[in-house]
């Protein structure tokens, strides 16, 4: 019997684990997902990340329905207890084969270790990245610690092996028992939606309208508006791709429908969005190589020991926007009412919690699992340790964004900050990056003072860094 597990693989197009779960479909084959909350709590995941996986189950259930599948939905506490819910569905059949893909972090192998190690069959694949983990390193055989000659191998590797995008399953006829085998009706509070991440489609929306439209009107000025943050100009895919909604490779594979020859024009504007992709895949890979970074560790030896002072009334007056500093202030307000925040200020407040407050990254980092929709631990940490300077091809530590030059520059007019910080909005543009030398002639205007001096707070980075 097999018993296919969906985890962080909530689609069905490009699914290799369905693929062969179907291939090989014997009636009494079952198919399941575990909610684990507080397996969740404990990795700190956004309650807005974790309603946007409920709904995806759901729509999973209803989409394998129509391929003639009955996905179970079942919850437990922890990982601990999804192995012992397994080995009990288990022991009561003989000769199962779970199948699944794999997961990337830590605690998720070390749970299919545990199961593997308990006698149980497990076939894992992988569905999370464009090109498979341990196929991009360099001559040594090892992975590559700088972006670009990863970027040149991985490109390579494409172009000589091509990739494997497996499109959708068609439909079944496959004789199952449609009997809901997990109680999920008589227990709706499973999947009841604390309606959080409502604004955000579901992902069959999201490849009938919102991708079409991205490459029809956004991708060939991706590169041109993709530092803007008052303009729509980025796809807004990261949260479908952080639960395995979609499939980086089924975006490659649109991506060269669009542009067949973008692998070897890597300097047209185009290959921007490719870029990113690319810089996924990256981090993905850094993670698999070295599974420290999932121990909170940081990449460059060198600042393994630091210790970073901690400032609690600055740390909060960074969580909640009120530095003083509009680009940082109007970013975290983004973060924490939307749970999303455009990549460059992700850098911008990154830079400003790391360099101008000296709070140590980890901090960042869990504060941004805890609010973004889009959390992932690959990506995340490659961020806060690219911004912090400690990670793998990160910002040399003496790079400090200047977070007024920074507003300046990306949001001129000042309306990205004046749409979260309505409080400025009649600062003159000239002003609205820093009123605060405006605001003494201007009493009605309130707003958080500055937090720091940015200056004397690059000086103290500079020296604390050195
Ligand atoms: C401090 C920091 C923390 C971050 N935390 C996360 C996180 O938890 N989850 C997450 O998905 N991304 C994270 N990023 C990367 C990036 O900010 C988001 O992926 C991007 O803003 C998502 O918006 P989008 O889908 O419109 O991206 P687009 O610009 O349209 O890019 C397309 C896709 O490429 C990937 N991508 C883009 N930029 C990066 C990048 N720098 N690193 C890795 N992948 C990238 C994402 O999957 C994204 O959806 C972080 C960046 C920083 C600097």
């Amino acid at each position: 019997m097999q018993l296919l597990w969906f985890r962080n693989d909530l689609r069905i197009h490009d699914n290799p684990a369905l693929k062969h779960f179907l291939t090989h479909y014997k009636a009494g084959d079952r198919a399941v997902y575990i909610l684990t909350p507080l397996q969740w709590q404990q990795h700190h995941w956004a309650r807005i990340k974790i309603d946007l996986i409920k709904r995806h189950v759901h729509l999973l259930q209803t989409q394998l329905k129509a391929l003639g599948v009955q996905l179970e939905i079942h919850q437990v506490d922890d990982f601990r207890e999804q192995v012992e819910f397994l080995k009990g569905e288990i022991s009561r059949q003989d000769s199962v084969n779970i199948i699944a893909n794999e997961e990337l972090e830590i605690n998720e192998r070390n749970r299919d270790k545990a199961l593997a190690d308990s006698g149980l069959s497990l076939t894992l694949f992988e569905a999370d990245v464009i090109v498979s983990k341990g196929k991009v390193l360099n001559k040594a055989g090892d992975m590559f610690k700088v972006f670009t000659p990863f970027k040149r191998a991985w490109l390579s590797h494409v172009k000589t092996y091509g990739f494997e995008y497996l499109g959708k399953p068609s439909a079944q006829t496959l004789s199952v028992d449609m009997t809901d085998k997990s109680g999920y009706a008589a227990d709706n509070d499973l999947l009841n939606s604390d309606n959080t991440s409502l604004h955000w489609p579901l992902v069959d929306d999201v490849e009938a309208n919102i991708i079409p439209d991205f490459f029809a009107n956004k991708h060939d000025q991706y590169h041109q508006f993709r530092d803007i943050p008052s303009i729509k100009g980025t796809s807004g895919l990261s949260p479908y791709l952080a639960i395995g909604a979609l499939s980086p490779r089924y975006l490659l594979q649109l991506i060269l429908n669009k542009h067949p020859d973008l692998l070897t024009a890597h300097d047209s504007s185009a290959f921007s969005w490719l870029n990113e992709l690319i810089w996924r895949d990256f981090y993905r890979h850094l993670l698999h190589h070295f599974p420290k970074l999932c121990r909170h560790q940081m990449f460059n030896d060198k600042y393994a020991n630091i210790t970073w002072p901690y400032d609690k009334a600055k740390f909060n007056a960074w969580c909640l926007g009120q530095t003083g500093y509009p680009i940082v202030d109007a970013a975290m307000r983004q973060l924490n009412q939307t749970g999303w925040m455009h990549n460059r200020l992700r850098m911008v407040v990154a830079s400003f919690l790391t360099k101008h407050l000296l709070i140590d990254w980890r901090l960042g980092e869990q504060y941004f699992m805890s609010t973004l929709i889009d959390g992932d631990l690959a990506a995340n940490n490659g961020g806060w340790q690219w911004a912090a300077s400690t990670g793998c091809d990160a910002q040399p530590y003496f790079r400090i964004f200047n977070p007024i030059r920074q507003g300046e520059r990306f949001d001129p007019k000042g309306e990205f900050v004046r749409k979260y910080l309505p409080e400025l909005d009649k600062v003159p543009d000239k002003h609205v990056h820093f009123p605060h030398g405006y605001m003494k002639s201007h009493r009605d205007i309130a707003y958080w003072p500055a937090i720091v001096d940015h200056k004397a707070a690059r000086e103290q980075a500079l020296a604390f860094y050195r």
